[in-house]
């Protein structure tokens, strides 16, 4: 079966058709400028150049439109009907606390999901706009929903309130509710199937580590804890994002800066992490080639990204009483040697030791180890592939 992945954010979205046969992606693509002037198609046929469309889309619906003249086109197309494609797969940033998986898209399903905007306000109601104007554009073609949240739907109450008065959760939802579901499930399955093992015999720390990071404890398969909280604002300092923070630095900071409480999570989602301590970029490329150049305040600002990884590693490993396997993910944690030696290259106490030629070298793109043979916990880079997921989590629910 073909499946189409969708992800649709407001003024964008990316898609690719996989062959899940074979699992192969036959073709990907962007819509840029939505609703925008100026925008266009950039789509890809595997083994291909890619093709650039110019075309005015006014909404998700002509976007969506585009996307499927692209796939059914006899140049550069990848099926020769629409009906080659069997279903659709959707990312979801929110399933709040009504869906535990990945469920099969109906008008049930899409009201409880709007229902939902509230905690995902500046997500929810693009991925909801692709997910309507596929349905109309393509009727009776099933479609499913991946959610960012769900896998973590499985934390204990404990992980997941926060010590505030147990009203705000009871009367206002208000709790951790965990993002890079999708990536994480994948991960630490991929792992688990690398190391020839059961992944419900095996504790595992994953570390998502992209422009946003988050970390999981995977404990028999299942995310008992993980750093992202309410909003992907929580955990680990990030690109732009501040991370984990004491509340009242914001009202100290608003009366210093005189800024108003939106200016303020402005401040905190984008201007500070890697970019606000370093003042040079949110880019972790830049932010090296910048501390190997002798900037202290890149070398600060990878140093503080590092610890706080750590600490998250180390919590973890004490929250699953044990590890037995790091894994490491997304553009940082499978391409940034230098975080991963700073993360995992002092953790010898839990039992962890890393081969730094392996960190240093290797292959980019495939999974493969980075620990010694002698260490007690395996140290893995899995490249992520949130769309691939995504893809069989709907053949799945087929
Ligand atoms: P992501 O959000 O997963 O796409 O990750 C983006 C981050 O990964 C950026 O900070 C990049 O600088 C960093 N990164 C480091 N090396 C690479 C690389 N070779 N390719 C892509 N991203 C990289």
């Amino acid at each position: 079966m073909k499946i189409l992945v969708i992800n649709a954010g407001s003024s964008s979205l990316k898609y690719q058709l996989l062959d899940m046969e074979t699992e192969s992606v036959l073709a990907k693509g962007l819509c840029d400028r939505i609703g925008i002037e100026g925008s266009m198609l950039k789509h890809k046929k595997a083994g291909c150049d890619e093709v650039v469309i110019m075309k005015n889309m006014p909404s998700h619906t002509e976007a969506i439109a585009m996307v499927l003249d692209a796939l059914v086109n006899a140049e550069y197309g990848v099926v020769s009907s629409m009906e080659e494609i069997g279903a659709v797969g959707h990312r979801m940033v929110h399933s709040g606390e009504d869906f535990n998986c990945s469920v099969l898209v109906n008008d049930e399903v899409m009201a409880i999901c709007k229902n939902n905007t509230e905690l995902a306000p500046l997500h929810q109601p693009a991925n909801i706009l692709g997910v309507e104007a596929c349905r109309a554009v393509m009727p009776g073609v099933p479609m499913a929903l991946v959610f960012d949240t769900a896998f973590h739907s499985t934390m204990p109450e404990k992980a997941y309130l926060y010590g505030i008065p147990y009203e705000a959760y009871k009367d206002y939802k208000v709790r951790r509710y965990g993002f890079h579901g999708a990536s994480h499930m994948f991960v630490s399955q991929e792992a688990a199937k690398f190391l020839g093992k059961d992944v419900k015999d095996l504790k595992i720390v994953t570390c998502h580590l992209g422009n946003g990071s988050s970390i999981t404890a995977v404990d028999g398969g299942k995310s008992v804890d993980t750093s992202m909280g309410f909003t992907p604002l929580e955990g680990v300092p990030m690109g732009t994002r501040s991370g984990d923070l004491d509340p009242a630095v914001l009202e100290y900071l608003m009366g210093k800066y005189n800024m108003n409480i939106s200016e303020m999570l402005n401040y905190l989602n984008k201007k500070s992490g890697m970019a606000g301590v370093s003042g040079v970029s949110s880019d972790f490329r830049d932010l090296c080639a910048a501390a190997e150049a002798g900037n202290e305040r890149a070398k600060l600002a990878l140093d503080v990204f590092s610890y706080r990884v750590k600490k998250y590693v180390g919590a973890y490993a004490a929250a699953m009483d044990g590890l037995d396997v790091l894994v490491f993910t997304a553009g940082v944690g499978e391409n940034t040697v230098e975080v991963r030696e700073a993360v995992a290259g002092e953790l010898t106490f839990f039992g962890v030791e890393l081969d730094r030629e392996l960190n240093a070298n290797g292959v980019r793109g495939i999974i493969r180890e980075i620990s010694t043979p002698a260490s007690k916990v395996r140290v893995l880079i899995v490249p992520t592939n949130e769309e691939l997921v995504i893809a069989r989590e709907t053949l799945a629910l087929l």
